[in-house]
């Protein structure tokens, strides 16, 4: 179920119908559903439940908003940053430090530092000179970094080769080959305190496979450090189940069944375990709310131009995704159409082809399944300004990021004093 539904013809976020939305705020604007996050957050801990004082870190860049932070913070949630910015984001909205994991393949001294300094769970740590790095920061500041570090088991998570993050090809992790000499350097650095290991295979998985192959090449390295000598009381499995963005194609697997696979293979292993779910705890908690400037004949098919654009919403030129186009108050019948934004690619087109439900000039239509990857990924290229986002709750509702104001785009920029002004 979700809480974007139909009532009486038309949509609404809970309790609020969305045109009211549009009216107060205009559009293009996100619309989250407070109800939503909660009960992705609460199916997560249900799902891991069994284990032994796990730690979910939702991974912050699919949705960084201040709002959807807070609510997770309130829901037990740790952070999973990817840099010092999402680190101080998850602060400001109360996530406890000692719940924050620092992921990134780039981590920058300063980065490094302003972790050690606010705290933190630990640092995954994904190579042995970033180990070196982080130990000479730690300790000229007089600590020892939490690391674990994250392993690429070289496998092939069967999803977009721009999200996939597992392989051996790919920038993340180090290989599990060179684990034991890296644990075996970490163990002599003053500033590193060397806990555990970590993986994350990729993101919209729609399989169990490649999590479970991931996951019992991890619980043989373990045995193997340990073997070692090395002390094994971590281990973070990362994020990347997939969800529905499609109705009519088979569903991913349930959080209750990867819960399952986490008990059957890593519960034996003795370790503390980390997860980092991102895109399942928002993706379908937001939709980004447009409307129709006009339509357009096509070759084929009509033009149906809306005010969202690919500077909103990236992801259907970014990973030719596919997100569900609806109309608002749907007239019943349907049309054959290209679904575009009015900025100067032919990249910016959200569906082709599409069967939609027929809409006209001034009509308001939602693009689900926009609360992961979605603002967070916009920018104001064509100048548009960033779009705004609004939080649902029952029948409240209030604006928790503001549009981007078109005069702070200008103010931003300066003009030189040697070009003199016409
Ligand atoms: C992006 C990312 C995640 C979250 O992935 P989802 O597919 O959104 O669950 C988790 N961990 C790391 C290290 C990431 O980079």
């Amino acid at each position: 179920m979700t809480d974007f539904e139909l009532r009486q013809g038309v949509l609404h976020c809970e309790d609020v119908p969305l045109p009211a939305i549009a009216d107060a705020v205009g559009t293009p604007v996100y619309v989250y559903s407070t109800a939503t996050v909660q009960r992705r957050a609460r199916e997560f801990k249900m799902a891991v439940a069994a284990l032994e004082n796990p730690l979910v870190a939702f991974a912050v860049k699919a949705n960084p908003n201040a709002a959807i932070l807070a609510i997770l913070a309130g829901e037990g949630f740790g952070a999973d940053v990817v840099s010092g910015g999402e680190y101080r984001r998850a602060r400001a909205a109360g996530v406890k430090a000692s719940k924050i994991v620092f992921s990134g393949v780039g981590k920058t001294a300063d980065e490094m530092a302003g972790a050690l300094e606010g705290g933190l769970f630990q640092f995954n740590v994904e190579s042995r000179d970033e180990a070196e790095m982080l130990s000479s920061v730690a300790v000229s500041m007089g600590r020892r970094a939490p690391i674990s570090f994250r392993i690429n088991p070289d496998v092939a998570a069967g999803t977009h080769a721009k999200i996939s993050t597992g392989s051996a090809q790919d920038k993340f992790g180090i290989n599990a080959a060179e684990a034991v000499a890296a644990f075996n350097r970490a163990s002599k650095l003053p500033g590193i305190e060397a806990q555990g290991v970590a993986i994350h295979i990729g993101s919209q998985l729609t399989s169990l496979e490649p999590l479970e192959l991931a996951f019992s090449r991890l619980g043989e390295l373990i045995d193997q450090l340990r073997r070692a000598g090395h002390q094994i009381s971590v281990a973070d499995l990362g994020g990347g189940l997939g969800i529905s963005y499609d109705a009519t194609k088979p569903a991913p697997p349930s959080p209750a069944s990867y819960g399952a696979l986490v008990e059957r293979v890593a519960q034996r292993w003795g370790v503390q375990l980390l997860f980092e779910p991102g895109r399942l705890i928002v993706g379908d908690a937001g939709v980004l709310l447009t409307e129709v400037i006009r339509l357009k004949n096509g070759a084929n098919h009509p033009f149906v131009i809306v005010d969202a654009a690919m500077n909103d919403l990236m992801r259907p030129t970014l990973y030719e995704a596919w997100h569900e186009i609806e109309a608002v108050t749907p007239r019943g019948d349907r049309m054959v159409a290209d679904i575009v934004g009015p900025v100067c690619e032919s990249g910016d087109t959200f569906a082709r082809a599409r069967q939609s439900d027929r809409v006209e000039a001034g009509d308001l239509m939602v693009i689900r399944t926009a609360g992961a990857y979605a603002a967070t990924m916009g920018s104001s290229y064509n100048s548009r300004p960033l779009a705004a986002e609004v939080l649902v709750n029952g029948s409240d509702w209030t604006v928790v990021r503001e549009r981007q104001d078109v005069e702070a785009l200008i103010r931003g920029d300066i003009i030189p004093t040697w070009i003199k002004p016409v």
